[in-house]
């Protein structure tokens, strides 16, 4: 899993202290410093450990359900050229992450860091959730080997949230709320790390995005980086070419680093980000990169939604997973060093593009993947017939149809 790098790759990073340029580093209480180092030494060993990737790669294939398929998606190309100039109109393909075991990407992180817990002798497991995604996946690998599992949540999101609550009980996992500041995601993460520091002896720390202090970012990266590394030899297999633009949505940034990063030193391929952008960027949106500035939270230095004196601003996004007021540091460096471009998407071109993949394609997508949608419908047009967007439908919209239902003002 050692990432192969040449002297000018933008897989360089992050340096031996996490910084991705001036972003990421491990800005934590000293009482927090030796968990971090020894995670960070026992991820390395783990990295150079054939068994270790042995055993993720089996789960990966017969627990999560991997590879994904990667899919042309011919209903919603041809949808989209009825609508564009001549000779406009790029196909369009989707990495189907959506398939995997509990309905997103979230599993994939979760089982290459509950494998590293038991790798250092760890005996129970902490997570922070916001809409409860990252909390279910935890939970679910938490069943699966047999280790408890307690799952920090803000109590505006246990109230609005509540079937993912109930299926984080279902799965055996104790979910605390908290009630600190807003009871939202920042909070519950927040907690989660006191509560780490309290419990270090025994107790291992499944960060559910690419932020957080070193060596998170970076470990998380790697785990879904199966995403882009299996999309990228799929491309090969099939077409014997790579795409000319990838899309992926973010919250913190961890599906769309992992299709990014294997794609980095592939000078021909465009990257697009997409951030939330709520009710627009002039009012409440998640759009750090587009509306914030860099700060530190959650131990790492990165764009971060704030008000003039440094407070952290409250997010929002109609879709749960990609309202976080900051982002992945590595994402805040790429956008600086211009490797990747970052826009962003408004819940009601969300809702409008969730409905266009329901009936091009017959497939209900999350609300977090249908921010990408939009922006591939909007770049499409634009481009040329031959050429190819490869998007990556994180996550599927079971979860999502209560919150699409009223927003379409149907009851059900
Ligand atoms: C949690 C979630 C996201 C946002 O998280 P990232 O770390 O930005 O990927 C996006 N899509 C789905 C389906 C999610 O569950």
């Amino acid at each position: 899993m050692v990432t192969e790098t040449t002297p000018n790759s933008f897989k360089n990073q992050p340096d031996e202290r996490g910084h991705f340029g001036q972003f990421g580093g491990r800005y934590v209480a000293e009482t927090l410093m030796p968990l971090i180092l020894d995670l960070e030494r026992e991820y390395r060993a783990a990295q150079s450990d054939p068994a270790f990737a042995a055993q993720f790669d089996d789960l990966l294939a017969n627990y999560v359900g991997r590879p994904s398929p990667l899919y042309y998606a011919e209903g919603l190309t041809e949808a989209l050229r009825m609508d564009a100039p001549t000779g406009k109109g790029a196909q369009i393909w989707f990495k189907r992450d959506e398939l995997n075991h509990t309905g997103a990407h979230k599993i994939n992180n979760c089982v290459g860091q509950i494998l590293l817990a038991m790798r250092m002798g760890k005996t129970r497991i902490i997570a922070e959730t916001g809409a409860g995604q990252h909390g279910v996946a935890t939970a679910t690998v938490c069943a699966r080997f047999g280790l408890p599992c307690t799952i920090f949540m803000g109590a505006t999101d246990v109230s609005r949230q509540q079937p993912n609550v109930f299926r984080m009980k279902l799965l055996g996992a104790e979910v605390v709320p908290v009630t600190s500041g807003a009871a939202t995601l920042k909070d519950a993460m927040n907690e989660a790390l006191r509560h780490w520091v309290a419990h270090v002896h025994d107790t291992f720390y499944i960060i559910g995005t690419a932020a957080g202090p070193h060596p998170y970012p970076e470990l998380v990266r790697d785990f879904q980086s199966v995403i882009g590394k299996e999309a990228r030899a799929q491309m090969l297999s099939r077409i014997n070419r790579l795409p000319d633009l990838l899309v992926a949505a973010i919250g913190g940034g961890s599906n769309a680093i992992g299709l990014f990063h294997p794609f980095l030193d592939d000078k021909d391929v465009d990257m697009l980000g997409i951030e939330a952008a709520g009710h627009g960027l002039d009012k409440q949106h998640a759009a750090s990169l587009a509306g914030g500035k860099p700060g530190i939270l959650h131990g790492n230095k990165t764009y971060l939604l704030q008000d003039d004196d440094g407070q952290i601003a409250e997010a929002h996004s109609i879709s749960a997973g990609l309202d976080y007021p900051g982002i992945g540091p590595e994402h805040s460096w790429l956008k600086e060093s211009g490797r990747v471009r970052y826009d962003s998407v408004t819940d009601k071109e969300a809702l409008d593009a969730f409905q266009l993949l329901c009936r091009t394609e017959g497939i209900i997508p999350a609300l977090e993947p249908s921010h990408a949608i939009a922006a591939v419908a909007r770049e499409a047009v634009k481009m040329d017939k031959d050429k190819i967007i490869l998007a990556n439908l994180c996550g599927r919209g079971d979860k999502d149809i209560f919150t699409v239902a009223e927003a379409l003002g149907t009851k059900i």
